[in-house]
């Protein structure tokens, strides 16, 4: 048996077989990035969802004679030995590597155990004749090599990187090479320590400096290759994202992000950034939990710059902890960038304050969805029902709320106790139900509130009627999309409360995908090219029939009717951006009357 390492990136693979082992080859090679079709009868309900999911091609029908031909690699894994050995002998025939799940004899080539470190991987195998073997030693090697082998392998590959720029004699390029091994590596207990860019210096020469090893790490701010930041985006508005968050952004090589967490990209987002939405979204599966993990592992095994971006805080109900778990196991270096979490920046823009001096002196934040499941995990609303002074902040909690509401009052909580839903809190979408503990279920329902949403129950929710101050701003619930540089007009509309989106040209990708992650309520135009920009983009998931175009230019207003907007508005000749944002809050103001919580 001869190893190789192959790279399967993109390489069209067959997995023959329905069952536990052909998930398992699927995942597998998913997770390094090959193109897989599965042939089967009778997948298992997994395959079927990855299928649904668009990571795999599912033919569900036997195998036909022949179809391993055009494959890079073929895995059969059927319960019918003869379907077996007639994939194996058509892909002999083709040339094409062969693996028979448990027959040897019927493998032109083994899978075998493997632990990664990063790029560095160690594979254990016995030409499939003892796999038991190799398993359990894989095992005893996971014990031995630790995740600092990732961190190592990463400060390795700086290390050559900078050893070949340097343009060292072969003799002393090995010393240099040597100097690393010795100095890092501890031969007896088999541990790695990661050096300091100083010191790989030191190691390559008198006038080296530790930015030749690391040149890559000065430039984006801290965000070195293959490491995965978890970044909380905030609640949506996108003046809420953490600045760290906004550096590590503007740093990466790929964003993994949830539907949630759309609105928070910003629009200056460079051109090179791939975009990766994994998220819930109309029409749309999201992607299965474990497959982001695979994703996140990948990516940054690849050296690449990851920020897996969710909505809110990544460790609040957002699974944050579970991504950082998978994340350690693999070996892979990450770390975490806190955002702020919507069940406080959402009452906080319904104007309700989570704690209050000699009032509410205790938070709870709390996810119904969990605690309703039989056998999951338990919420003791009893004791939240017996608690006076405190606010409880429920994520996730729109269709369970009647479970809940029944709940607390059976617990003997005040039906009379104020209470809040708010829908898509801190955006252009806000929308804010109030009423008391006992109504909220018939309020929310009156109100329409869909997810996501939170709802808030304690005495600070009556704080909203005095503390409404978001709802008040009479641009509230404004988007408006403009052309970036924003100016004057940019800081007139922010401040009276329009969510922007200001667009680069051309046109990024990212700008595409913030522009349709909400509705559009208008677009500020200034000039015929600034709405030729925009042309191709009218039948985008943000613009529909009432996005209306705000022209200070009648050029702008004619190509605006053009091009298909049907609501045009234009300003009066040499009238300057202040009337156009006077038009704009006299429309709103007709359409939208502002109107006080409604209390109890
Ligand atoms: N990690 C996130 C929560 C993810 S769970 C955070 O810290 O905010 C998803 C739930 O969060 C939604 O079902 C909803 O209850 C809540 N949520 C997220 N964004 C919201 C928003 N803008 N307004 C109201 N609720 C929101």
């Amino acid at each position: 048996m001869f190893p190789v390492m192959l790279n399967i990136e993109n390489r069209p693979c067959l997995v023959v077989g329905g069952g536990g082992v052909a998930l398992r080859k699927v995942e597998g090679l998913l997770a390094d990035g090959a193109v897989v079709t599965v042939v089967s009868p009778e997948p298992i309900d997994p395959l079927r969802e990855i299928a649904r999911d668009g990571r795999i091609s599912l033919e569900t029908r036997p195998y036909r004679p022949g179809e391993a031909d055009t494959y890079s690699l073929v895995f059969a894994a059927t319960d019918d030995r003869r379907v077996n050995r007639g994939i194996f002998e058509d892909a002999e025939r083709a040339g094409v590597w062969v693996n028979v799940a448990d027959d040897p004899e019927l493998c032109t080539f083994h899978l075998p155990a493997r632990l990664r470190r990063g790029a560095f991987q160690l594979a254990v195998a016995s030409a499939g004749e003892a796999p038991f073997v190799t398993r359990r030693m894989r095992k005893l090697l996971e014990k031995r090599f630790g995740p600092e082998w990732t961190e190592w392998t990463t400060a390795a590959a700086a290390f050559r990187r900078a050893v070949r720029t340097h343009k060292l004699t072969r003799v002393r390029q090995e010393k240099a090479y040597d100097a690393f091994f010795e100095g890092t590596v501890d031969p007896g207990r088999l541990t790695a320590r990661v050096p300091g860019d100083q010191e790989m210096a030191g190691w390559l020469g008198d006038d080296a400096s530790p930015e030749l090893v690391r040149p890559r790490a000065a430039e984006t701010a801290g965000l070195a290759p293959g490491l995965v930041s978890l970044v909380g985006a905030g609640p949506g508005d996108p003046g809420l994202l953490t600045c760290k968050g906004r550096s590590r952004l503007l740093a990466a090589d790929v964003i993994v992000y949830d539907h949630l967490a759309t609105t928070a990209l910003p629009c200056d987002l460079p051109e090179k950034v791939e975009l990766r939405s994994v998220g819930k979204q109309a029409g749309h599966h999201p992607v299965p939990q474990k497959e982001i993990i695979a994703l996140l592992v990948r990516l940054a095994q690849r050296g690449k710059r990851v920020v897996r971006l969710k909505g809110g805080d990544p460790f609040i109900f957002g699974r944050g902890g579970e991504e950082a778990e998978a994340l350690a196991a693999a070996g892979v270096p990450f770390e975490v960038v806190p955002g702020v979490t919507a069940g406080i920046a959402a009452a906080a823009y319904a104007g309700i304050p989570a704690t209050y001096r000699k009032q509410v002196v205790r938070a709870t934040l709390v996810t119904a969805h969990e605690s309703i499941k039989a056998g999951g995990a338990q919420v003791r609303w009893d004791l939240l029902a017996a608690d006076q002074h405190a606010t409880l902040v429920g994520y996730m909690g729109v269709t369970s709320l009647p479970q809940v509401v029944d709940k607390l009052l059976s617990a003997g909580m005040d039906p009379h106790i104020p209470a809040a839903l708010v829908e898509r809190g801190t955006t252009s979408a806000q929308r804010v139900a109030i009423g008391t503990l006992a109504e909220l279920p018939r309020t929310a329902e009156r109100a329409g509130i869909k997810p996501p949403a939170i709802f808030v129950i304690g005495p600070a929710v009556a704080r909203a009627r005095a503390l409404d101050w978001f709802g008040r701003l009479p641009l509230q619930g404004e988007r408006l999309a403009m052309i970036a540089p924003g100016g004057k007009m940019e800081a007139l509309l922010a401040n009276e409360g329009a969510e922007l989106v200001v667009l680069p040209l051309p046109l990024t990708e990212a700008a595409r995908v913030i522009m349709g992650a909400l509705p559009l309520t208008g677009c500020i135009f200034r000039s015929a090219d600034e709405v030729e920009a925009l042309a191709d983009e009218l039948d985008g998931r943000g613009f529909g029939p009432d996005t209306v175009a705000w022209c200070l230019d009648s050029a702008a207003a004619e190509r605006a009717v053009r091009i298909g907007f049907s609501r045009v508005e234009l300003s009066r000749p040499d009238a300057g951006e202040q009337e156009l944002v006077s038009m704009i809050m006299a429309e709103r103001a007709a359409r939208r009357k502002y109107r006080k919580p409604a209390m109890i």
